[in-house]
């Protein structure tokens, strides 16, 4: 099974009831953009995306 990502904060996560990051319990699978962001603080796309730890995220969430 492709891996999901959360609705809220776009984290990609694989099998978890509730989001690492978030708490979030809403995944998707339809996510398109895969970026791994290691340092939150001085990463624009990270700023965009108001991502606050590091780890992979979905660039869009459907
Ligand atoms: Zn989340």
């Amino acid at each position: 099974m492709k891996e999901q990502a959360c609705r809220k904060c776009h984290r990609i996560v694989s099998k978890v009831d509730s989001c690492p990051v978030c708490k979030g319990s809403s995944f998707s699978a339809e996510w398109k953009g895969y970026v791994v962001v290691r340092d939150p603080e001085r990463s624009q796309i990270a700023r965009a995306l108001k991502i606050k730890q590091e780890g992979s995220y979905a660039l869009r969430v459907r």
